[in-house]
């Protein structure tokens, strides 16, 4: 029997009257996507129509998954809402904190004792709460999810922004904050604008070198690291009939690069083996009985263009093997014109590492295809010219391709084995290079590749592509190779070519494994401790942040005026800083050292109002905190984009920021800041960026009357006695206002389960 069985019965049950209902009130034939968001209101049967890309809508979510980098925030704010046990099932998994080094055994060791406190404090709330619990070595939460979890037609939230790989199986996956997990995981609605609809028509058959990867990685460079934004990408046609439901999931984990709210494709046969290959027939039989409400209804694969908000199409049969980079995922490169770019743009044509796996590219068909790959490296006598690792995305996968001879395929070529964990995916990595300021690229099939996420390097380059295309970059040794037209030379000096990979979608012996790594909560959880040492430098209980004082702000001094890209990994950086992801004032100390200045062009290094000299931006902040003084954060477009971790906002909030000024936000950022009860506004007129000087005192004025959709006023008084003034807009909605005035959305919830 599979997990949340009875669960997802009851889903069932009630979908077809939802769906119905739904059109009724829609009034035209329906997408998938929107079948599953109507099937998941709050509020029951649909009673009316709600606006794409404009109303907000409560929604109950079916589960929640949490990492554990973000999970100890959300728990240790779940601790705070007064509740026995979870409202819906959730899980914990132990991912985030391995740091890879030497290979998976010994990494793990080190990982269980350097973190111990932080997995026992999961385990333990987790035990007290009635949540899942996946250990240290289990895998990586979207693998888990996708194997244990996910569900068509289901609707799940994830602390994690790469939630929306549950899309392969159907679901409606989202990525949020930890906060928005509190709420969920509380018994409280969860809230979302209903999101516009990308259509992705797939035509065609994938071949030869191409894979699903391919598909995504062009897709981003369609519509950019933002074209995603409030949009959930919904694909369909034969050619996604034709991808395995892993494959989908590859596609569906980097619509996060898209700043997609999160996508999806219909179930199909494929899913339903992939159901049935995971212990899950079940499941496979209960979606079967109701699968006509798991697609979009015909109208909608007949006159596409009438029901999305925009339509691409791609034929699969053309479609070429892609790298994506560097330091962005959406400067796309077809394999053919790659070398070229490469040379063109100085990018060091050495390849030093190649990074295979991750939750994005660790399926079983995954590692066939690029085991296909390095079986030909030996069988053809090549030596690898890189450092080359494999990073398995469960237990599951990893004990199933060890029984089968897959890892030992990639130890053969030098490959190492790292653990079922994000390790180099997130800058848990130990990198050995002879000097940290050589320029060098990598190439990994992970999904993200901003500047120093994997290595903390500046001076790396990193590309992501395909597993098979990056098991044969590093066999080859080179950025410039391109495995569809060159030959590499042998050890016996001989020309060889490397064939077209070859894989296998799911394990002709079926999964195995011995221990997977699962901890049922208890029972009656009760009676079971937490604890939390005063004196522990990675855990902090929490206070509660202050409630609105009731006045317009006055006398804010400017922190930073952030120049460029601003993602959550330059306002919260990960790496080193993973430790205190469950303590607020330690991890505060990264707050915003990533980001450029624009004055000076340089990162971490901001003008004190109070002294004129300069400091680091987290030392600065406390000063003004120290005297009493709120300040503003001012940024540029797409502020906050990348992952869901609400400490980019709470940071600011604990260290008495009050504003976050910017162009445009990413959504789970702006969401996080709301819920934070920080202001999140946004320039009317984008050029009033450039009227923020240096040294300016910031008033912020119409909070008395702050109303949705009624735009607040800026006041700069610049240091030379003159004024400027302009207005901000808002995204805020009556109940975010609430939360704003609350101090937080936390605060609201508390009053509201104590009352
Ligand atoms: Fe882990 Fe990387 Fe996947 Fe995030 S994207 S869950 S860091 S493997």
């Amino acid at each position: 029997m599979a997990f949340d069985f009875d669960m997802i019965q009851r889903v069932y049950a009630g979908f077809g009257e939802r769906v119905e209902a739904a059109r009724q009130v829609v009034g035209r034939p329906l997408t998938l996507s929107e079948k599953i968001l109507y099937a998941h209101l709050t509020a029951g049967t649909p009673t009316q129509a709600f606006e794409r890309g404009k109303t907000y809508v409560d929604f109950a979510p079916d589960r929640v998954a949490m990492q554990d980098a973000t999970a100890q925030m959300a728990l240790l704010q779940f601790m705070q809402a007064g509740r026995a046990t979870v409202a819906v099932p959730s899980t914990v998994h132990c991912d985030h904190l391995i740091q890879a080094e030497v290979g998976a055994d010994q990494d793990l060791d080190v990982a269980k004792n350097k973190n111990r406190e932080v997995y026992d404090f999961l385990s333990s709330v987790s035990n007290k709460y009635g949540i899942g619990f996946w250990k240290p070595g289990a895998g990586i939460i979207h693998q888990v999810v996708l194997e244990n979890y996910a569900f068509p037609g289901g609707m799940m939230i994830g602390t994690d922004s790469h939630t929306p790989n549950a899309g392969g199986l159907g679901m409606i996956a989202i990525g949020v904050g930890g906060a928005d997990a509190c709420d969920v995981m509380a018994g409280l609605p969860w809230e979302l604008k209903m999101p516009k609809l990308i259509g992705v028509k797939l035509t065609g058959k994938l071949s030869g070198w191409a894979a699903p990867k391919d598909v995504i990685l062009r897709v981003a460079g369609i519509l950019t690291v933002k074209g995603g934004t409030g949009c959930i990408v919904e694909y369909f046609g034969e050619g996604a009939e034709s991808m395995s439901a892993t494959g989908k999931a590859t596609i569906c984990n980097m619509g996060a690069e898209i700043g997609a709210t999160t996508s999806i494709f219909a179930y199909d046969e494929s899913m339903a083996n992939y159901l049935r290959a995971t212990n899950r027939a079940d499941i496979a039989d209960a979606a079967n009985a109701v699968r006509q409400h798991l697609r979009s209804d015909d109208e909608v694969y007949t006159d596409s263009a009438q029901y999305f908000d925009q339509l691409i199409e791609i034929n699969l049969s053309e479609l070429e093997p892609h790298i994506n980079g560097p330091y962005t995922p959406d400067l796309a490169w077809p394999l053919s014109n790659f070398a070229k770019a490469v040379k063109e743009n100085g990018w060091p044509e050495k390849l030093d590492v190649g990074l295979i796996g991750s939750c994005t590219n660790s399926s079983y068909e995954d590692l066939t295809r690029s085991a296909s790959i390095a079986a030909q490296a030996t069988e053809k006598n090549l030596k690898t010219k890189s450092e080359f690792t494999v990073t398995p995305g469960s237990e599951l996968v990893r004990f199933t391709a060890e029984r089968d001879g897959l890892l030992q395929t990639f130890e053969g070529i030098g490959g190492v084995v790292l653990a079922n964990a994000c390790g180099p995916c997130i800058g848990q990595w130990a990198r050995h290079i002879d000097d940290p300021n050589r320029k060098n690229s990598i190439i990994t099939s992970f999904n993200r590749n901003f500047a120093k996420r994997n290595d903390g390097l500046a001076s790396t380059h990193a590309f992501v592509a395909s597993p098979e295309i990056v098991t044969a970059f590093a066999i080859a040794g080179s950025l410039t190779f391109n495995p569809m037209t060159d030959k590499l030379v042998n050890e016996n000096g001989e020309e060889v070519m490397l064939d077209e990979p070859q894989g296998i979608e799911q394990p002709p012996r079926g999964y195995d494994v011995e221990d997977a790594g699962y901890q049922a909560p208890a029972e009656d959880g009760s009676q079971v401790q937490v604890k939390v040492s005063p004196t522990s430098d990675r855990l902090q209980l929490l206070d509660a942040f202050p409630a609105w004082e009731g006045t317009d702000l006055k006398g804010l001094k400017l922190l930073i005026k952030a120049k460029g890209k601003c993602t959550t990994d330059h306002i919260s950086m990960a790496g080193p800083w993973l430790k205190y992801r469950g303590h607020l004032d330690n991890i505060s100390n990264n707050m915003l050292i990533g980001a450029v200045n624009y004055y000076n062009d340089k990162t971490n290094t901001v003008k004190n109002q109070l002294t004129g000299e300069y400091g680091e931006v987290p030392a600065v902040q406390r000063a003004y905190k120290a005297a009493g003084i709120g300040s503003v954060v001012v940024g540029d477009e797409n502020y906050g984009e990348g992952s869901s971790r609400e400490h980019a906002a709470m940071e600011p909030r604990h260290l008495g920021v009050r504003a976050i000024l910017v162009r445009s936000f990413a959504r789970i950022h702006e969401t996080n800041l709301k819920k934070q009860g920080m202001l999140a506004l946004t320039f009317v007129n984008p050029a009033d960026y450039d009227k923020v000087q240096e040294d300016d005192n910031i008033e912020i004025l119409g909070l008395t009357e702050f109303a949705p959709g009624k735009p607040l006023t800026v006041v700069l008084h610049h240091v030379d006695g003159t004024v400027d003034e302009f207005p901000v807009n808002h995204t805020y909605n009556q109940g975010q206002i609430e939360w704003f005035k609350a101090g937080s959305a936390l605060n609201l919830i508390k009053m509201r389960v104590n009352a």
